[in-house]
């Protein structure tokens, strides 16, 4: 029995090496050499030499006002500068996303790389960026301004070191992304194009996201017939029915692992009722319920309506349920034990990037690919604070970091 244990053994090593490690996983691309070889040395010393400009164009970009919708000036200007850089291709879709297109060789592979033109800053129509050492401050400067600044410089940088693409590049810079991945929807729904990987450049430098994050919850509303307090004995009051439901509802068990199955809800207002003497008439709370699973989100959906259901009954008061349906959550299988995924973690170790993150709780430009079933990652753009807020700011040396990263991956992919 030892003897056959051993040949088992023996036979399983074999079968591994020759299947490429098959049985743990794909591998990665990446390796110290590519990242010592007189390209990259090039790529990065492009870079470095072109520092002061690449800040100067970054500002420049981002005192472009973009909330989602009018977006038309930065793609004007984005557009430009694909054409300028010598890309096969540089046009502006029906939806105004801008489309860069560098072609490698029939056999390569197709590749997406979005990033957003759009901001969160309606109304906003003057924005000046304050530059504090490392620190760059303004709406929108991070989210996603530095990846756009990321995929202009990276093309140039290729270009200026001769780089020939096996694979081709699709480089969207997309509209609409903040209000649902809007303009990357359209742009995949509208091409012939079979795609075999999306990089999506949104998010703080060290997170990977490689599943799409499902969204559930909604708002919930009880009503009665309301009361004086003095006459208030034994009327319904949607008040106790709020206390009551979101005591059960905490109750409900929600899976923090395997990562694939995470899944988190939180009530993050309730209200109800006008005056202190008298029985609510309306109360209500939200439920911002999120999962990497679609079939646990509607598990958890499921459990919520029929406790507010059975809730409704037992205080004898009327139920309103809102649930969001939009957004679903998707994952590719073997996703996490991907090349792609394996070169990505490879790369970011050894740049020595801080807090790194691997996860399938996407909510990026990423998400759209993922739901087609293409294997698609979101990669960050810098280390930042104060996202979605007038007072965000970026770090600069985070977007050189994250410039090397896009590139390192370049590299790494047309290596095989
Ligand atoms: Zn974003």
């Amino acid at each position: 029995m030892p003897k056959l244990f051993r040949l088992g053994f023996v036979f399983l090593c074999l079968y591994a090496l020759f299947s490429n490690f098959t049985l743990w996983g794909e591998e990665s691309l990446f390796t110290p050499e590519i990242a010592s070889s007189p390209l990259v040395q090039k790529l990065f010393s492009f870079l470095e030499k072109n520092r002061e400009k690449i800040i100067e164009e970054w500002i420049y970009l981002t005192e472009i006002p973009a909330p989602s919708g009018q977006e038309e000036k930065r793609a004007v200007y984005l557009k430009k500068q694909f054409e300028a850089a010598g890309l096969n291709e540089a046009f502006v879709d029906r939806s105004g996303n801008v489309i860069g297109i560098w072609r490698g060789s029939q056999k390569g592979r197709k590749i997406v790389m979005p990033a957003h033109m759009d901001t969160v800053f309606q109304g906003v129509k003057e924005i000046k960026v304050k530059r504090e050492g490392n620190i760059l401050k303004a709406p929108g400067i991070g989210d996603d301004t530095a990846s756009l600044i990321n995929i202009l410089w990276s093309v140039r940088a290729l270009k200026h070191a001769g780089f020939k693409p096996k694979d081709t590049y699709y480089f969207v810079t997309t509209v609409g992304e903040e209000v649902g991945f809007l303009g990357m929807q359209a742009f995949m729904e509208e091409t012939e194009e079979k795609f075999d990987l999306v990089i999506a450049l949104d998010g703080d430098l060290g997170k990977v996201h490689y599943g799409a994050l499902g969204f559930g919850g909604g708002r919930i509303t009880f009503r009665g017939p309301g009361a004086h307090t003095m006459q208030s004995r034994g009327v319904p009051n949607p008040n106790l029915a709020v206390a009551k439901a979101l005591e059960r509802i905490y109750k409900i068990k929600l899976p923090s692992k395997p990562p694939e199955r995470w899944t988190i809800l939180n009530v993050g207002m309730i209200g109800g009722g006008r005056v202190r003497n008298a029985v609510s008439q309306e109360s209500y709370f939200t439920v911002d319920l999120r999962s990497a699973n679609q079939e646990e989100l509607e598990k958890a959906q499921g459990k919520i309506r029929k406790i507010c259901e059975e809730i409704a009954s037992e205080v004898d008061v009327e139920l309103e349920m809102n649930l969001n349906k939009s957004s679903k959550a998707h994952q590719i299988p073997g996703a996490r034990e991907s090349f792609l995924v394996e070169t990505v973690v490879d790369i970011l170790e050894f740049l020595k990037v801080r807090g790194i993150e691997v996860d399938p709780l996407g909510s990026t430009d990423a998400n759209v690919g993922i739901k087609k079933g293409i294997l698609s990652v979101n990669l960050g753009r810098t280390y930042g604070r104060y996202k979605h807020s007038l007072r965000e700011e970026a770090e600069i040396g985070g977007l050189f970091l994250a410039m090397k990263q896009v590139l390192l991956l370049v590299c790494s992919l047309n290596s095989q």
